[in-house]
Order: C-alpha cells, then sequence, then structure tokens
C-alpha cells in the first residue's frame, strides 16, 4: 500500500526534515495550522496509535517531547499542542501513525471544541463501562 509518510521516509518524495534517528522521522507539515507545524513519526508504518509498539511508542515520546521543546523556543512559541487524529471521525488523514507538534501564540486561535454535560449519573454510567474493560484487559497493559 502506498504511503506518503513511507516515502518520506525512503525520501521517495520531498519533506523539509527537521529530525532523524535510528526509529524516528520528524519533518514539517505541509499545510501548517502554524509555521513550524511539525510532523513526528516511528520510521515503520503503524496505521494508529494502538498500533505501535510499546518500545517504539517509548522512543516516539521520547523524541516527540524533545522536538516539542526545541521547535517552542526555536520560534519563541508561548505554548504547542500535541494531537494525534485517530480514525476518520477524529480527523485522520494519512494512515501512518504520527504526533501534529503545533506551535502557538499567546494572541492565537482556540482548538477548543464546544463541551457537553454529563446527565445525573451518567458519568458514573460511563465510569463503570469503562472501568469494566479496563479490568478485563489490565494484563495486557501489564505485559
Ligand atoms: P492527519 O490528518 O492524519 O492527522 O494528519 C496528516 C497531516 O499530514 C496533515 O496535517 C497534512 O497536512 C500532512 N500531510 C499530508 N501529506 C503530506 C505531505 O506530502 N508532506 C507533508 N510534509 N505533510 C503532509
Ligand atoms: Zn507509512
Amino acid at each position: 500500500m502506498e504511503c506518503i509518510f513511507c516515502n518520506i521516509k525512503d525520501r521517495k518524495a520531498e519533506a523539509e526534515i527537521i529530525f532523524e534517528d535510528e526509529y524516528v522521522l520528524a519533518f514539517l507539515d505541509i499545510q501548517p495550522v502554524n509555521y513550524g507545524h511539525t510532523l513526528v513519526i516511528p520510521k515503520l508504518h503503524y496505521d494508529n496509535f494502538l498500533t505501535v509498539p510499546k518500545d517504539e511508542l517509548d522512543k516516539l515520546i521520547h523524541a516527540t517531547q524533545f522536538i516539542a521543546g526545541v521547535v517552542k523556543r526555536s520560534l519563541n512559541a508561548d505554548g504547542f499542542n500535541v494531537i494525534s487524529n485517530n480514525g476518520n471521525p477524529a480527523g485522520q488523514s494519512v494512515y501512518h501513525f504520527h504526533f501534529h507538534i503545533i506551535p502557538r501564540f499567546n494572541k492565537d486561535f482556540t482548538l477548543k471544541p464546544t463541551t457537553k454535560i454529563y446527565g445525573s449519573g451518567t458519568m458514573q454510567e460511563y465510569g463503570s463501562q469503562i472501568r469494566s474493560l479496563i479490568s478485563k484487559y489490565k494484563d495486557i497493559y501489564n505485559g
């Protein structure tokens, strides 16, 4: 399957690469929300957050933290968003997992979505629904 981010990693497609090591590549997003908007990818292809093996995720998060700090400092940004879209309704358009690092400034736009209000007892219902699957799957988490 053709993947634009694999092509960038393999140098079959051009990108403004800012960081590379054995496991991770970072380059500027071609349609930046703000200038300096960076994408951080694992070199191996995994389609979303849930399919990245733990060891590689550790390396990816470590690199993302480092690059976010450098991007913020080099652009003199006031803050930044680290975002990952997973699945079509979440806005994912490239199915090679990546973190977005978006530099943010005090006089900037807002990324906040509209929020919902829990009805009486509903938060507890959602909590127990999720906790029951946490119990079911916690062996996976504990390895
Ligand atoms: P997603 O929508 O999957 O969360 O993010 C994909 C991002 O990849 C988008 O922000 C989009 O602008 C960026 N993108 C898509 N194609 C290319 C490309 O060919 N080069 C670069 N540098 N970024 C790309
Ligand atoms: Zn890929």
